[in-house]
């Protein structure tokens, strides 16, 4: 069984989808939802939505997330948004170095590392993604790129202070693609980060520290992932944009 130390979290990733009325429906079905949740929710959504989004979760105790932030605090950085302004905005939780912003708009660990910093300072709960792409895996890196990826994005920090941030494990070849990472690919991966976890920053660090598993979770294949031991919740994509597939996550079972 998972560690009754940590509690599982579901986090919708919306990315670049829904209109605003659109983002309030659905918050409003998930608020309506969270009641009989397996664990906790939160829906981390456009920054254009976060308003919208954060009135119609007001009272529920869905969090509220976003999918990026800034490292400096304030200052002439043109289309950015930083981890104040999310936190006065009412977020919670931040998506930190998605696979996505790694791909396409060439992050890497160094700048993880300045974002999970600034979402720790302001008081929000980084989700810090990491992930091998499909190559990586069948050139056997998986285990290297894991280990440097959280070596360089979890790099100086106090044990205390990293203790609230989440690790989401999304393998790049199952994000979006309808491939999803066997429970046992999953739980292998987990077990993985955890070590690396404790290598850096010590057994209690390690055995709190939830660790989400991202990549093409559906209605369907939540509960046998969520079965496994290190599995402690999933970041969802595509499944998260539906509130039929949504909530059967939130409700998953444990097998
Ligand atoms: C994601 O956006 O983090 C993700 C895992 O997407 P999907 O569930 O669509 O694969």
């Amino acid at each position: 069984m998972t560690s009754s130390l940590r509690r599982p979290l579901l986090a919708g990733n919306w990315k670049m989808n829904l209109t605003l009325s659109q983002s309030v429906d659905l918050a409003r079905t998930v608020a309506e939802a969270a009641g009989s949740a397996s664990g906790e929710v939160a829906l981390c959504v456009p920054f254009t939505a976060i308003a919208a989004v954060g009135a119609a979760l007001k009272g529920s105790s869905v969090r509220l997330g976003a999918q990026d932030l800034y490292w400096e605090a304030s200052g002439a950085y043109t289309g950015e948004v930083s981890a104040p302004m999310l936190v006065d905005a009412g977020c919670a939780m931040v998506v930190v170095g998605h696979s996505e912003r790694r791909k396409l708009f060439g992050e890497g660990d160094e700048w993880v590392n300045k974002k999970t910093a600034a979402a720790l300072k302001a008081g929000l709960t980084p989700i810090v993604c990491i992930g091998e792409t499909l190559d990586e895996r069948e050139s056997q890196k998986t285990w290297r790129v894991l280990e440097t990826q959280i070596a360089g994005g979890l790099k100086g920090f106090a044990p205390a202070d990293l203790s609230r941030a989440v690790i989401a494990y999304e393998p790049v070849w199952a994000i979006g693609t309808g491939k999803t990472a066997s429970p046992a690919q999953a739980q292998e991966a987990h077990l993985f980060v955890r070590g690396q976890l404790k290598k850096l920053y010590g057994e209690g660090l390690a055995q709190g520290m939830r660790i989400l598993y991202g990549g093409s979770v559906t209605a369907d294949n939540a509960d046998s992932l969520m079965a496994q031991p290190d599995v402690d919740g999933a970041l969802v994509g595509g499944a998260s944009l539906k509130a039929e597939s949504f909530l059967r996550i939130m409700r998953f079972q444990r097998a």
